[in-house]
């Protein structure tokens, strides 16, 4: 491939020890090298478990507003208040979906947290999930799009079949897609980068993981060694996110921005809803 030298380059060995920003130029050379092929390197942003206007969820929906980036706001339905749909009235181009019902652990003996785990009654957990739809439909309206994004990023196997007969459109999880349509009628389209360290500090994950993940999912998606339609996920979480999360999402979305290759896409462009 004409392409070669910059994905041959050994870029995890490369960034070892080396001076600090060399995350931000493997990023810079990732989007080169998707605008010298002419395609777009598109992006997406979802955040995790809003319920309420917090301050944290203002200090978000002014980032979006400044960058004019599509965010795309996974709520949790039971306990969400209707004081979140009256504060998102100020920002049309926000969308919202579905982060699980209740975000109860039910997760197994394997220690693994997850609302919709392996084990519970199939009709118990799409009972809740068709609940939660119905509420996220009346309180949110047309922002509102049926796509599940499982709490903990973690869903039954045997759940997904049954997602489209409960109302479900899409999917988003966690990882390189393994499957666009997991489903019939169900398009997946996952989050690939999670700025928050959960298992150390539950800070910053730091700029040179975040770096990282993101240029390894496009340098994948853009050798085909993971699906090339997938659009590469930013996962947030407001609530959590310390100082150096909210710098580095700035900077991220300014140096993006920037750039020519890039394309940050809304839930349903990311998800092909439309
Ligand atoms: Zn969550």
């Amino acid at each position: 491939m004409e392409r070669a030298p910059i994905s041959a380059l050994p870029r995890r060995a490369m960034g070892k020890g080396t001076a600090a920003g060399n995350g931000w130029r493997d990023l810079e050379e990732e989007l080169d090298a998707w605008a010298d092929g002419d395609r777009a390197a598109d992006l997406w942003w979802r955040d995790d478990d809003a319920r309420g206007p917090t301050p944290a969820l203002r200090r978000l929906l002014a980032l979006s507003d400044e960058t004019s980036i599509p965010l795309t706001l996974a709520v949790v339905p039971l306990g969400t208040e209707i004081a979140l749909a009256q504060v998102l009235e100020a920002v049309p181009g926000v969308k919202v979906i579905q982060h699980g019902y209740a975000h109860v652990n039910h997760g197994g003996a394997d220690g693994k947290k997850a609302e919709l785990a392996a084990g519970r009654p199939a009709e118990e957990a799409l009972g809740e999930l068709i609940r939660g739809r119905r509420r996220l439909t009346d309180l949110f309206d047309g922002r509102f799009h049926a796509v599940l994004a499982p709490p903990w990023n973690r869903i039954d196997p045997l759940l997904v079949p049954a997602l489209p007969g409960a109302g479900f459109r899409g999917l988003s999880a966690f990882g390189a897609r393994q499957s666009v349509e997991p489903a019939p009628g169900l398009i997946q389209g996952n989050c690939h980068v999670d700025i928050v360290d959960w298992r150390g500090s539950r800070g910053f994950v730091g700029e040179e993981a975040a770096l990282a993940a993101i240029v390894d999912h496009l340098a994948w998606r853009r050798r085909c060694e993971a699906d090339a339609e997938e659009a590469t996920g930013i996962l947030t979480h407001h609530l959590v996110m310390d100082d150096a999360c909210w710098a580095f999402l700035a900077t991220l979305m300014a140096r993006t921005q920037a750039h020519r290759a890039v394309r940050w896409l809304d839930v349903e462009e990311a998800l092909w809803l439309g």
